[in-house]
């Protein structure tokens, strides 16, 4: 039988980072078999922040589609479809947001759109500049050396003679790690590995636009043969902590001896609460798991000891 192959996402790697547990009921549970394959989680929005986070990407993706195709939007336009989006994400998710703070969400994400448009990363895509572009979903994977990779930049621009890929964040914090600046580079491997791009790292930029609660940010990633190689360590290594977490899962389907969060931030919104240890507290649920980890080392100590 075909093993399915492990997949690996920015999403999935965050959320594992953030809190194993929680990893484990969106992913592991969800695998179709326990061979290392980790479903993708396709989680309901937990705020009307994501649900416009959502939204925003949703309707980025119609308006280059049109833009590609020639087809102009007037503000009206864009207004209607942003506003249609967030009312049937609404209507979908159990969230109820009181009138006024909708129509505030709706009135940031357009400007926040438009204000896309204007970056120096976009702009000539909207002055209908360059002659060669792209544009991908984000949800298209790549094999990268046995890894669905789910890295696919949201624009690639040809320009003096390189494409420069694009990555947009549509929240971002301040400042971004390493870690999330080799998350970056994979849009490299993903394109080295797609039909109608070359297949040299030198002829590629890459571009990372990020929303930092006020404006877009712009800023070059290096790509050099050393970091594209830890870029893709980094994925092995995150897969390799997958596999570890789904045997964890089938040796205690309790998930009790699972790791909790790293940071109680990570459970404020956390679609798993319900039934968590930490429900009532972080700091008190990591205490008396420790606590049984320790009371169980001590009874296999005692019952080695007797059979000794
Ligand atoms: S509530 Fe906190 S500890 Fe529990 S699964 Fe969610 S993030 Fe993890």
């Amino acid at each position: 039988m075909k093993v399915p192959m492990p997949h690996w996402s920015q999403t999935s790697s965050r959320l594992m980072n953030a809190c194993p547990r929680a990893w484990a009921l969106s992913y592991a549970r969800k695998a179709p078999n326990r061979s290392g394959r980790s479903s993708r989680s396709d989680h309901p929005p937990r705020t009307y922040d994501e649900i416009l986070v959502r939204t925003m990407r949703e309707a980025w993706l119609q308006r280059v589609d049109d833009q590609y195709f020639g087809k102009v939007w007037s503000d009206a336009y864009a207004r209607r479809t942003v506003e249609q989006k967030v009312d049937s994400a609404l209507e979908d998710s159990q969230l109820k947001v009181l009138e006024f703070h909708q129509l505030q969400g709706v009135d940031r994400s357009l400007k926040q759109l438009k204000a896309l448009e204007d970056t120096v990363a976009l702009r000539p895509l909207f002055l209908g500049r360059p002659r060669r572009w792209a544009y991908f979903d984000r949800r298209t994977p790549t094999d990268v050396d046995g890894v669905d990779v789910y890295a696919a930049p949201d624009v690639a621009v040809f320009h003096q003679h390189r494409w420069t890929l694009v990555r947009l964040q549509f929240r971002a914090p301040k400042h971004s790690s390493v870690g999330q600046q080799l998350e970056h580079l994979l849009m490299v491997h993903w394109a080295l590995k797609q039909p109608g791009f070359p297949d040299d790292p030198r002829l590629f930029r890459v571009k990372v636009v990020r929303w930092t609660g006020r404006n877009w940010c712009e800023h070059n990633v290096q790509i050099t043969d050393a970091s594209l190689k830890q870029a893709v360590n980094l994925v092995m290594h995150d897969v390799q902590e997958m596999r570890w977490l789904e045997r964890w899962v089938n040796a205690d389907p309790s998930l009790g001896t699972l790791p909790l969060a790293v940071h109680h931030r990570h459970c404020r919104h956390c679609l798993h609460r319900t039934g968590c240890p930490a429900d009532t507290g972080l700091a008190q649920a990591k205490r008396k798991q420790e606590h049984a980890a320790m009371n169980g080392h001590q009874s296999d100590a005692t019952k080695s000891a007797r059979t000794a």
